[in-house]
């Protein structure tokens, strides 16, 4: 029986996806009692040391009405969130 000679085409297939990105949100809590949202690739992202997916947009606007969801006081990081950074 032959194995292997499988197609790793679909390797590549996740380049065409435009310009999502991917969104966390900070489990623990701000001094000011908001919940952080970051991008993946924000300089802060090291430091949530306890995050939770929130997963792929757009933008951050969608991102935070998502984590609103689980926190109702979720707001966009002034770093990498900034249009979305309301206090
Ligand atoms: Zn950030």
């Amino acid at each position: 029986m032959k194995k292997g000679g499988g197609r790793h085409l679909f390797l590549f297939h996740k380049i065409t996806n435009t310009m999502k990105r991917k969104y966390y949100v900070n489990n623990n809590v701000q001094y000011n009692g908001d919940y952080e949202v970051h991008v993946s690739t924000c300089e802060y992202f090291s430091m949530m040391f306890n995050r939770t997916e929130i997963g792929e947009f757009d933008t951050c606007q969608e991102a935070v009405r998502k984590a609103k969801k689980l926190y109702p006081k979720a707001n966009g990081c002034f770093t990498c969130c900034r249009p979305c950074h309301t206090s």
